[in-house]
Order: structure tokens, then sequence, then C-alpha cells
């Protein structure tokens, strides 16, 4: 009979946050195995993520050539516009005594770089084939047919199925009917390298990104996210002939030029929030979008991830702790009840912004442009909001902890 390969800690998903939290464990004295689905090739993409100034540490604090050989940019201000009026809000990191509001990371590079950190401790092209508890640990047959026990099983991947099931956990979920196109932009004016601007509108909310600088030298290449109503979108055969109708009235908005970079390609997703109830259940515990999935529009989703396995760390602290299975539950279980509150605080914010900019209704419409315009005035209004995009709060994370 073939023997089981014993770890503490069995990840599935080796992204960004299954490899950082891997790699994190190991080095706190965890025995720690990752299992990823694909196989370790990492495909060009135009995607990238918006790492806020706790996780940009966090990663700094883990490894700073990680962070000084990624590709990235830094944004130093913000610009949120509603289309069909005046009302728009400036965010600058002067105004919040910081040096940049956050950075714009290339995914490829993030992850690549995770994935070398943790090479040893991924199995790819793997996945579980069954389940069994047992005796305080979890004996897990791979699609490969290796056999391991572990301890405490880490979900951070967003649609795990057989670990929901096995783990009873359960996910509500609000489908936004939105589909995001995930493509590079290039414009001519400076303002687009320091700026990040958002537009809402009744054809979907544009995010712009500074990202890089394009090889012609006046030229500058931002990240686009465009989050679409599906009931629009479904009208074109391609993201691209989409982007060519919509792209000139953005324009016009921003009042500088924007060209879609055909090379870069257009990926398109599913929009959808999910959130489970609990996060702790037979020694299985989910985190980042396993947990939670949230609306791009806040560039938050990765960023909440970070924020989560912070905190997991934090209670595993003490390794007798963690052999401990009673001790063990109750740490798990402050975890989830510390991140719950605020991932949820986050999704419900996100999830009343995206209600308020589909409304057709006039009254709304009315108050959202009065509404941004008073928030632009008040400089504490929007230091308090720079601060809850920037990283957990820290009176929530005192109270729990
Ligand atoms: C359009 C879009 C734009 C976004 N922009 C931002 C942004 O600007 N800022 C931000 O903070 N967040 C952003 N997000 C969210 C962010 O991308 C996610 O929060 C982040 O990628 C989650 O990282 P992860 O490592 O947990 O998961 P993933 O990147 O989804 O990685 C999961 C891994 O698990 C593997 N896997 C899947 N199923 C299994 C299985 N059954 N067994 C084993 N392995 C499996 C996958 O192959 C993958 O490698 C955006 C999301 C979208 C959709």
């Amino acid at each position: 009979m073939k023997e089981f390969n014993n770890t503490d800690i069995l990840i599935f998903g080796g992204g960004i946050l299954g490899c950082y939290l891997g790699a994190k464990l190991q080095e706190s004295g965890y025995k720690t195995l990752i299992v990823e689905k694909n196989s370790g090739e990492i495909h060009e993409s135009p995607r990238t993520v918006t790492l806020n100034n706790f996780s940009k540490n966090l990663l700094i604090d883990f490894d700073s050539t990680i962070f000084n050989l990624v590709e990235k940019h830094s944004v130093q201000q913000m610009k949120v516009f509603d289309f069909e009026g005046t009302g728009k809000i400036l965010f600058d990191c002067i105004d919040a005594n910081l040096k940049q509001l956050n950075y714009v990371i290339s995914h490829a590079d993030l992850l690549s770089s995770l994935r070398k950190k943790a090479h040893d401790l991924i199995l790819f092209e793997n996945s579980i084939q069954k389940l069994n508890e047992k005796n305080d640990a979890i004996e897990v047959q791979l699609s490969s047919d290796e056999l391991i026990r572990a301890k405490l099983i880490i979900s951070c991947e967003s649609n795990n199925l057989k670990l929901l099931k096995f783990s009873g956990l359960n996910l509500r979920k609000r489908e936004y009917e939105q589909t995001a196109l995930v493509g590079l932009v290039e414009s001519s004016c400076p303002q687009a390298d320091q700026t990040a601007h958002q537009i809402f509108s009744d054809f979907g909310i544009l995010a712009l990104m500074p990202f890089r600088k394009s090889q012609n030298r006046n030229k500058f290449i931002c990240s686009m996210v465009w989050s679409i109503p599906n009931n629009l979108i479904k009208d074109f055969a391609t993201g691209e002939e989409f982007v060519d109708k919509f792209l000139p009235a953005m324009e016009e908005k921003l009042s500088f030029d924007i060209k879609l970079l055909s090379k870069s390609g257009l990926q398109s997703y599913s929009l959808y929030a999910h959130h489970a109830q609990n996060y702790f259940d037979h020694s299985t515990l989910l985190i980042g979008d396993a947990a939670h999935a949230i609306h791009p529009l806040a560039g938050q989703g990765i960023n909440l991830g970070f924020a989560d396995i912070d905190s997991l760390l934090y209670q595993l602290i003490n390794k007798d702790d963690f052999i401990d299975a009673s001790k063990l539950k109750i740490l798990m279980k402050n975890f989830s009840r510390e991140r719950h509150l605020q991932n949820e605080i986050m999704l419900q914010s996100m999830n009343a912004f995206v209600s308020i900019f589909e409304s057709k209704n006039l009254y709304t419409k009315f108050l959202r442009n009065f509404g941004l315009k008073q928030v632009n005035k008040k400089k504490f209004l929007k230091n308090f909001f720079v601060e809850q995009a920037s990283g957990p709060n820290k009176f929530l994370n005192k109270l729990f902890r």
C-alpha cells in the first residue's frame, strides 16, 4: 500500500496568494505543500494587480528583491468621475501624507517571482481526488495518486467545490451581470502616467491605471479594466468592437487620447461577488478569493487576501498551539472572526457603489453627482477613504487580537 506523505499544512491553489502563504509558512517552521492544478507555465498577460501600501510592505518584508524586480508603477493620484455630470473626486497621496496611493504590478511577474520562491513546495498539475477526516488530520488523495496527510487544509482558489462540500462551508454569491475587459491602452498625456482614472457611466465602469512608459518616449501605457453590463456587451461580437465604439466618449470625458494596444489582446472575466459565512470548519480554511470575491472597481481583491494571510500568520505564531487540535480550532475561529468583519465591510461598500452607479433613477443620479462634489471638498473624508483602501483597519485588528 502507498505511504502517506505527512505535512502540517496543505494549500490548494498555487496563485500569488497560495505561493506567498506557502513560502511564509515554511519559513515559520510549518511543513507545507501546495497543490496547483495547472503546469508551472506562466503566459504573458496584460493583467495587473494594484497593491496597496500594506500589501507592498508585506512583500518587501518577505523578500525585497521580489518587489524591486517585478514590473511596477506607483500611483500618485486618483480621479473618479461620473460620466453624466460634472461630479468628480481627486485623491492625492500628498493630501494623505503618503509617498504613493498604491502600486500597479504585472500579475505575471509577481506570480512568477512567488512561484520561484515556493517552487520546492508546489505539486503542479494536481488536484483533489478524495478527502477523508481521520484523528484530527485530513487524508487527501491527489489526482496523481499521491497520498498526503495534513493537520490543516487551506483553500487559496475560488471555486474548489470538493473542498467546500467536504468542509460544509457556504458561499453567499452575487452575480454582477457584468463582464470585465482587461487590456493595455496607450496615451500621449503625461497625466496618464501618474494618475489613475475611473469613470462611472451607463456603458460601464472604466478604470485606467498607470503602468509603464511606452517604447515611444512620449507615450504612456495604462492597464485598463472596463466592467461592462452584460446586456450591453452581448450585442458586440468582440471586446475590441465594444472598445472601438465607446472609447471616444471616454476620451472626451477625460480630455486626453487613449488607444487600445491591440497587440496586448483583451482578456474577459465574468464579475461576481461572494463571501463565505464562516472561513473555517472540518480542518479546512478559506483564504483570499476562496473566502471572498469582490468587484475589481476598488482594486482591493488581492489586498484583502494579503491582509487575511497577515492575520493568519499572527494566529499561527506559536507552533505548540498548532499541534494541539483544540487550540488550533480556537485560533482559526479568531482568524475567521477578525477577517470576516473587515472583508464584509469592504464587500458591502463595493456592492453599494455598484448599485448607486447602476441606477437609472434621476434622483439617484443627481445625488451621486452632488455626493462626489461634496466629498471632493472634504479633505478629512477623502483621507478616510484613502486610509480604508490602504490596508486593514488598525482599530478592528486591535479589537480582535
Ligand atoms: C478583472 C479583474 C481585475 C482585478 N484587478 C485587481 C486589482 O487591480 N487589484 C487587486 O487587488 N485585485 C484585483 N483583482 C482580484 C485579484 O486578481 C484576485 O483577488 C487575485 O488574483 C487572487 O489571487 P489568488 O492567488 O488567491 O487566486 P488566483 O490568482 O485565482 O490563483 C488561484 C490558483 O489556484 C489554481 N487552482 C484553481 N483551482 C484549483 C484546484 N481545484 N486545485 C488546485 N489548484 C487550483 C489556479 O490554477 C491558480 O493558479 C482583479 C480581479 C479581476 C477578475
